[in-house]
C-alpha cells in the first residue's frame, strides 16, 4: 500500500539520498527474513526543516535553511554532526543521517543516525554572527534533540566552540546544564581527550589492518589525501608516524604534490595559519584533476562526498582507499575499484572513530567521570579493530565488498533492533 518513492527528494543515482539507496538494495540479499522490513531503512523516520534568521553586524536580517534529520532510532537517541556549508541540502542531510545510522551499528554503539546543517557559507558571516546562528538553530531544533533524544556533534565548518554555544543555548532553554546534549565539546565542558583526532585515528586503524591484509609495509608507502581538515590531517599525521609518506594534498585552496614526502611539521602550520594547502612552499602545484593520477599506495578522501566517479576511479593508482569522508565515492565508481581489485574501506566504518569518541564522551558525561588520552585511545582501537574483524569475516563469507558486508552487519543490527520492539502501535 506504500508509496514507493519519498515525494519530497527527488534522488538521482549520483546524489546523495539516491548513492544511499542503492547502497541499501545491495544489502537486501544478505538480510534473510529481516529483508521484509527493509524498506523501513529508506525513510527517514523524522525531517525537520527550520528557519534560522539573525540580524547581521551591518544590521540587515539574513535567512538560512537549517536541518534536522533522525533517520532510525531503533537502536538508541541519534547520534549525528551538524554541517555549516553552502551546499547543504534536505536530500544531503537525510543521506548524512541514514550512514550514521549504519555506521553506529556496524560498530555496535546504541545509538540511532541522525544528522543536521544549515545552508549557509560561514566564511561570509563574523564569529558573532555563527554564534548568533548557531544559537537560533539549536533553540529551533530543541523541539527534537537532547542527551537522551538525538545528540549533534562536529562536522564539516563547525568545532568545539560552535558545539559549546549549542551546549549552551540548549542548556539556558531547559534551565540546567546539560552536557550531554553535543558531543565534540571543549574539554573544560565536559568534552573527551581524543575527541578532535579520533575520526582520523580511526582511518589509520582501520588503513592499518586493510594494510596488513595486503601485505602492504606502511613504513614508506605513499598517501595522497583530499581534504587537510580534522580528519585528513589527524589521519595523514598517524600514517606519517607510521613511516609513510604523504605525497599529495587537495583541499579547497589546491593541490600540491611532492614525491619524497611532505614535512608535516610545516605543511599542518601552513594549513591552520592560511585555510589551506595552497602557497606551500615544500612541493609543486598540480591541476586539481591530476589529483586522481598521482602515483600512491593509500588515497584517502577525506573531505567532501561524490568525489570518487567513474572516471576518476578508472585512473586511481592506489591499492587501498580509505573513505575518510562520508559517501566520496559513487555506487558505480564503487564497482569499478572492485573490478579494479583496488581495496575500499567504506566511510560507514573507515571513518567511524569519531563517532565511537562522541560516544565515550556522551558516557563520560553522564558518569561525571572522565578517562585518560590512553584509555581512550586503546578503547577506540580495539572497537574499530573488532567491527571490522566481524565485517571482514562477512565479506570473505559471501565474496562481497567491505561496504556490502558493513551494510550487512548494520541493517540486520537496525532491523532486529525494529522487529524486536515491534511495529507500534
Ligand atoms: P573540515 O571542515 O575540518 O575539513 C574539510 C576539508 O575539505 C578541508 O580541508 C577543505 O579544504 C576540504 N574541501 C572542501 N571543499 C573541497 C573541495 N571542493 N575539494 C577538495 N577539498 C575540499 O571537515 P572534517 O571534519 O575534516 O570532515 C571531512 C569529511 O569527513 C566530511 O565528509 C565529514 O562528513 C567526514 N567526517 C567527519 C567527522 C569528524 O569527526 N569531523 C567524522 C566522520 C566523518
Amino acid at each position: 500500500m506504500s508509496n514507493d518513492a519519498l515525494s519530497f527528494v527527488r534522488p538521482t543515482p549520483e546524489s546523495p539520498w539516491g548513492t544511499y539507496l542503492a547502497q541499501v538494495d545491495r544489502v537486501i540479499p544478505y538480510l534473510g527474513p529481516l529483508a521484509r522490513i527493509a524498506d523501513s531503512l529508506k525513510r527517514p523516520k523524522r525531517a525537520l526543516i527550520v528557519d534560522v534568521p539573525i540580524e547581521l553586524e551591518n544590521g540587515t536580517i539574513a535567512h538560512f535553511e537549517g536541518f534536522r534529520v533522525q533517520h532510525n532510532l531503533n537502536r538508541g537517541p541519534g547520534k549525528g554532526g551538524v554541517r555549516y556549508h553552502p551546499d547543504v541540502t534536505l536530500e544531503e542531510v537525510m543521506a548524512l543521517s541514514a550512514w550514521m545510522s549504519v555506521k553506529n551499528a556496524a560498530v555496535n554503539l546504541p545509538y540511532g543516525g541522525a544528522k543536521g546543517g544549515i545552508r549557509v557559507d560561514p566564511k561570509k558571516l563574523s564569529l558573532k554572527e555563527i554564534e548568533k546562528l548557531t544559537r537560533r538553530y539549536t533553540s529551533e531544533i530543541g523541539l527534537i534533540i537532547g542527551p537522551q533524544q538525538d545528540i549533534p556533534a562536529p562536522d564539516v565548518n563547525t568545532n568545539a566552540q560552535i558545539m559549546a554555544w549549542m551546549m549552551d543555548t540548549y542548556s539556558m532553554n531547559v534551565g540546567a546544564t546539560a552536557t550531554g546534549v553535543v558531543t565534540g565539546k571543549p574539554i573544560h565542558l565536559g568534552g573527551s581527550l581524543g575527541r578532535v583526532k579520533a575520526t582520523g585515528r580511526g582511518v589509520f586503524v582501520t588503513g592499518r589492518e586493510a594494510a596488513r591484509r595486503l601485505g602492504l609495509d606502511l613504513n614508506g608507502a605513499r598517501v595522497a589525501v583530499q581534504g587537510m581538515g580534522n580528519v585528513g590531517s589527524a589521519a595523514v599525521e598517524l600514517f606519517n608516524q607510521a613511516g609513510a609518506k604523504i605525497v599529495a594534498a587537495q583541499d579547497h585552496t589546491g593541490t600540491i604534490y611532492n614525491a619524497k614526502g611532505f614535512d608535516l611539521a610545516e605543511l599542518i602550520p601552513h594549513v591552520r595559519e592560511t585555510g589551506g594547502v595552497g602557497g606551500f612552499k615544500g612541493a609543486d602545484v598540480l591541476g586539481n584533476e591530476e589529483f586522481w593520477d598521482v602515483d600512491c599506495d593509500i588515497m584517502i578522501p577525506a573531505a567532501l562526498e561524490g568525489q570518487i566517479t567513474v572516471a576518476r576511479a578508472n585512473r586511481i593508482k592506489a591499492k587501498l582507499v580509505l573513505e575518510g569522508a562520508n559517501g566520496p565515492t559513487l555506487p558505480a565508481a564503487d564497482d569499478v575499484l572492485a573490478s579494479r581489485n583496488i581495496l575500499v574501506v567504506p566511510d560507514v566504518i573507515c571513518n567511524a572513530g569519531g563517532v565511537t569518541v562522541s560516544y565515550f564522551e556522551w558516557v563520560q558525561d553522564f558518569s561525571s567521570f572522565f578517562w585518560s588520552e590512553d584509555e581512550i585511545n586503546v578503547r577506540l582501537d580495539k572497537i574499530m579493530v573488532d567491527a571490522l574483524k566481524r565485517i571482514w569475516a562477512l565479506a570473505d563469507e559471501h565474496k562481497i565488498t567491505l561496504r556490502t558486508a558493513t551494510f550487512a552487519v548494520a541493517c540486520e543490527r537496525i532491523l532486529a533492533a525494529r522487529q524486536e520492539r515491534g511495529l507500534y502501535p
